[in-house]
Order: C-alpha cells, then sequence, then structure tokens
C-alpha cells in the first residue's frame, strides 16, 4: 500500500484497539496502546499504537502526534530501566516501500544490543509466556 489511499478500519491493530483481538498489553491510556510485538525483532520490541484512526504519522492530526510522542519516550524509558539493552531504536515505517505492513500508525521500540544483529522484521514468532513476562516487567517501570 502506497501513501495514498483509505484508511482501513478493520486492520489489525484497529482490531486489537477495540478489543476484537488480543495483545499482550505493557500499557494503555486514552491517546495510545502499547504492547508486545509477537513477531519481535530483539527481545523487549513494543509498539506504541496512537488511538487515533491515521495510516501513518503523516496522516496524523498535530495533537495526536503531540500526545503520542512523550508516551513513546516514556515507554522507551521504561523498556532502557527494565530490559538495560545497549541501545534502543525508535522506528516508524509510512507506506509499504518503507517496510510499513500494518496501515494503522505505530512506533517501534526495538532493545539492541552490541553486536548483535537486528532480526527479520515481522520475522519469527515469539514465545507467548517470555512476551508476557518482558510485558510484565517492562510495566512495572511504568507504575
Ligand atoms: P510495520 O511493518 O507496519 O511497521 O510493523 C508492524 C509490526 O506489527 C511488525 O513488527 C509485526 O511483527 C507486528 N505484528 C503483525 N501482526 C501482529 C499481531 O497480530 N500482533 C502483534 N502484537 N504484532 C503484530
Amino acid at each position: 500500500m502506497s501513501l495514498t489511499g483509505k484508511y482501513d478500519p478493520d486492520n489489525i491493530f484497529a482490531k486489537i484497539l477495540r478489543g476484537e483481538l488480543p495483545c499482550v498489553k505493557v500499557y494503555e491510556d486514552d491517546i495510545v496502546l502499547a504492547f508486545m510485538d509477537i513477531f519481535p525483532q530483539a527481545p523487549g520490541h513494543v509498539l506504541v499504537v496512537p488511538r487515533e484512526a491515521a495510516r501513518n504519522a503523516l496522516e496524523m492530526s498535530d495533537d495526536a502526534l503531540a500526545a503520542a510522542m512523550p508516551r513513546v519516550k516514556r515507554i522507551g524509558n521504561a523498556v532502557k530501566a527494565a530490559l538495560a539493552p545497549d541501545g534502543i531504536m525508535i522506528a516508524q515505517l509510512n507506506g509499504a516501500p518503507a517496510g510499513q505492513t500494518v496501515f494503522h500508525v505505530h512506533f517501534h521500540i526495538i532493545p539492541r544490543s552490541d553486536g548483535a544483529q537486528l532480526g527479520l522484521h515481522a520475522g519469527g514468532k515469539a514465545d507467548m509466556d517470555e512476551l508476557t513476562a518482558q510485558a510484565k516487567t517492562i510495566a512495572s517501570f511504568l507504575d
């Protein structure tokens, strides 16, 4: 899907936001829902999904984007405190040619380790018990 087109209200993250599909939740408020990526590129890969119905960041309202970014920072700092990675990548992809696969805007928070290659984008499925344990640890730094 290119950068033109319409928002599909039945995309997978819209369904997760509406509670129609499950997720391993890290955090939620009236602005964002954050949950573990089930095909993580590194252990502790979190997705921060603004509630606003927009396909990508370029289509978000200024207010929703401005409200989302401090949440991305706060959850990024919780990932840092919980997992003590060597680095943290924050990524956001706009349009299929840029690598976007789910067309509801979201921010990736991906812990990085010295010398470790980044895993495949949307690669292997994670162990759900591990995801749940990671989410619990990260969430404990958001209290
Ligand atoms: P994008 O490619 O659009 O930037 O990122 C979409 C992300 O969503 C990918 O990293 C992929 O692993 C993740 N993903 C795809 N389907 C699901 C799902 O059903 N649940 C969760 N938690 N993550 C998903």
